[in-house]
């Protein structure tokens, strides 16, 4: 049965995260020839309306608002309560980042519906969507429908393709004017660490070290090779808790959960608290001096050496590639 599909595009600095663009894709299954309904907040979106569109939203429905311009649980649930009260979708799709993580089960909880959250892969079975998600820290993977009302999910970055980029894509954009009250939190102003730029858990590619690399110095020869591969640095908490680098950086069961096409973890032992954050990346490459960390267990490619030797090597081989 065709439904129609709401996606919350996510805009961060201006710009939509990759994740959105793959909501799309996701909300498209969902629609089942229906129709995907791209819904944007901030301040101003006008300028990203288009991208919605080229990458597949059959419509959008643009939200501007002065208190809207950075994420607040407030005003960004009581906005798309309005945009899903004036759309009355079947489904509804946010990336499963802090942002979605954060306001869907609100939402679900103010329209009374289940919530499927962290979804990888979204099928088909008969006439019903299937999604599949992680659990027992990606040890195993569950495959649930909704039963009845909307079909909710929030969906985990770098998992279901999106589609081609098409430019001569074109669809109606509708300008919603929301009401916002009693707000309990306004942003004044946003500070960011400087991270090196590319966004770790939309990353393709992550280097990650561990207490291995022994120093704060130590990573400044992993962020070498990220460099050259474009990747993002990542890091075991055996590392964060050295202050080899910060907390922010941290991958795992209580760090930040990754699915990248590249990951390399490097003077990591491989404990299953850091297993949870990146077992499912897709190309596991594991440089360790133990031949018996349990790392080389879930490796897709094993170096036993010492990084202090192998990485320079790698990083001046794939600097002259
Ligand atoms: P270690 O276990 O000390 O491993 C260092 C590795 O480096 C070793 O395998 C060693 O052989 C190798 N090495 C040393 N020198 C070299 C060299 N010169 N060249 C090559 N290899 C070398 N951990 C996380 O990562 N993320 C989490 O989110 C997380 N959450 C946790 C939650 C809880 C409740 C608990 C209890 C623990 C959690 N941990 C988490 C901690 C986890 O159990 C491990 O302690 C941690 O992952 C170990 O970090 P590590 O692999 O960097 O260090």
């Amino acid at each position: 049965m065709t439904k129609k599909v709401l996606i919350v595009g996510e805009v961060r600095d201006g710009e939509l995260r990759n994740v959105s663009l793959e909501a799309i894709a996701a909300g498209k299954t969902v629609a089942d020839g229906g129709e995907v309904v791209g819904v944007l907040l901030g301040e101003n979106v006008n300028p990203l309306v288009n991208s919605l569109l080229y990458y597949g939203a059959d419509r959008v429905v643009a939200v501007n608002h002065a208190d809207l311009k950075s994420y607040t649980t407030d005003a960004y649930q009581q906005a798309l309560l309005q945009v899903i009260e004036s759309e009355n979708p079947d489904g509804l799709i946010l990336g499963h980042t802090a942002l979605g993580k954060d306001v869907s089960p609100r939402l679900a909880m103010k329209l009374n519906a289940g919530l499927i959250s962290d979804a990888v892969a979204i099928g088909k079975d008969g006439e019903e969507i299937v999604f599949t998600r992680p659990i027992y820290s990606g040890k195993a993977f569950e495959k649930k429908k909704v039963k009845e009302g909307i079909v909710f999910a929030t969906i985990r970055p770098n998992n279901i393709p999106s589609l081609e980029k098409d430019e001569t894509r074109t669809g109606e954009i509708t300008y919603l004017t929301v009401e916002l009250k009693d707000l309990r939190t306004v942003i004044k102003d946003v500070v960011r660490k400087a991270t090196g730029g590319v966004d770790l858990s939309e990353a393709k590619v992550i280097v990650a070290g561990g207490r291995g690399v022994k120093n704060k110095e130590g990573f400044k020869s992993l962020q070498d090779l990220a460099d050259v591969l474009g990747g993002a640095i990542g890091a075991s908490r055996g590392a964060c808790d050295a202050d080899y680098c910060d907390y922010s950086l941290q991958i795992g069961q209580t760090g930040k959960v990754v699915t990248p096409d590249l990951y390399f973890a490097i003077g990591i032992s491989g404990a299953i608290q850091h297993l949870a954050g990146m077992s499912n990346s897709k190309v596991i490459v594991a440089i360790n001096k133990d031949p018996e960390a349990p790392i080389f267990e879930v490796a897709d490619y094993g170096i036993v050496g010492d990084l202090f030797e192998v990485v320079p090597i790698l990083t001046e081989e794939l600097k002259s590639a």
